[in-house]
């Protein structure tokens, strides 16, 4: 992946696709191959864009939440976004992942605004754009860097991404991090960049159910899971894995602690597989503070997020954790002891 500044944002990471596309089922490995086809050929046309300049931001015509459903009738991604399917102010449609989309992005815009006083994802109120049934039976979701892009799912493996409220907030959060600390998308800064997403992801969730931490399931893509795995989501920021064993998927390979960090070239240096160390961090120092994670860890990320460069690594993440944390809730406070015990039980401060 030579190119990894302009990089595609897929929920499902190498490793899976990876993984399905060298299935002993036929159906399984040919829809994998499919995926990885489909990814392949928009991470050209995202290239090419990008050596045209061609980062396009759609500004809202006025400059608060501005929504755009589009219907891909299973077109590949040289066909996006489609035909014009929903927009704000208009009405529903029968068909219910173009209201999932428009619903999800929604829910994702009014947590930033809300939450954060975020207009959007480069708070200047720009578009939220979706394109659903993209590809056939497609088994990824995407953020191309001006848009969202949703398969159907193969109904086996993996349903509808739209369904999935996590899955939304993922996605739409690398543009928030495009336009905030840009994290270059390999090694450490592209773990951190991976780990913001699922971070937002999940506080979006929580936000939009009124849980707290310990209500929380702390899953990403529960919603997506189809009926023939055993997998009960993607990724998980507990301590356990999300699947074992399974016959498709295999097993989990996240770690949860700097002595099980993966220090090969896959998957970008690992960017969607040592998430799960600062992923574990945010989910531990959540729990033992209690209440509203958005209220508590929530801004002490967003504002830490607001704070990183490009270049970014996990200890410059703990630093400014730290850090922020000391001014939002002052240092020696239930809050900044929380967050340095979850670090150092992820084996990333002393
Ligand atoms: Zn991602």
């Amino acid at each position: 992946m030579p190119e990894c500044r302009h990089a595609l944002h897929c929920i499902l990471p190498p490793y899976i696709l990876d993984r399905l596309a060298n299935s002993d089922v036929a159906r399984v490995r040919r829809l994998a191959i499919d995926a990885i086809a489909e990814s392949a050929a928009m991470r050209a046309t995202r290239a090419t864009l990008a050596s045209m300049g061609a980062m396009a931001v759609v500004p809202s015509p006025r400059g608060r939440k501005h929504r755009l459903v589009y219907d891909a009738r299973n077109g590949s991604f040289a066909s996006l976004p489609g035909r014009l399917a929903r927009e704000e102010g208009g009405r529903a449609s029968k068909d219910r992942a173009v209201n999932e989309a428009f619903l999800n992005s929604g829910y994702t815009y009014d947590f930033f605004k809300k939450v954060f006083d975020r207009n959007s994802l480069d708070d200047r109120g720009m578009s939220l754009i979706s394109s659903v049934h993209v590809g056939r039976r497609l088994n990824n979701a995407f953020w191309t860097g001006e848009q969202m892009a949703y398969g159907d799912g193969d109904d086996s493996l993996f349903v509808r991404f739209t369904r999935s409220l996590d899955v939304v907030g993922h996605e739409l959060t690398h543009g928030v991090i495009t336009h905030t600390s840009n994290l270059e998308y390999r090694d450490e800064p592209g773990a951190l960049n991976e780990h913001f997403a699922d971070v937002f992801g999940s506080l979006v969730k929580q936000w939009r159910k009124h849980q707290t931490a310990d209500e929380a399931d702390w899953l990403i893509g529960n919603d997506i899971m189809g009926p023939d795995t055993d997998a009960v989501a993607l990724r998980t920021l507990t301590e356990q894995p999300a699947y074992e064993d399974d016959p498709l998927l295999g097993t989990d390979p996240q770690p949860k602690h700097m002595d099980d960090v993966y220090t090969g070239s896959q998957d970008n240096g690992g960017v969607h597989i040592n998430s799960g160390i600062p992923n574990h961090a945010f989910c531990r120092a959540s729990l033992e503070i209690g209440g509203e994670a958005w209220e508590t860890t929530g801004p002490i990320w967003y504002r830490t997020l607001l704070a990183l460069s490009d270049t970014s690594d996990f200890n410059e993440m703990v630093e400014r954790t730290l850090q922020e944390a000391a001014v939002l809730f002052g240092s020696r406070s239930l809050e900044q002891k929380a967050v340095r015990g979850a670090w150092k039980a992820v084996g990333l401060a002393a």
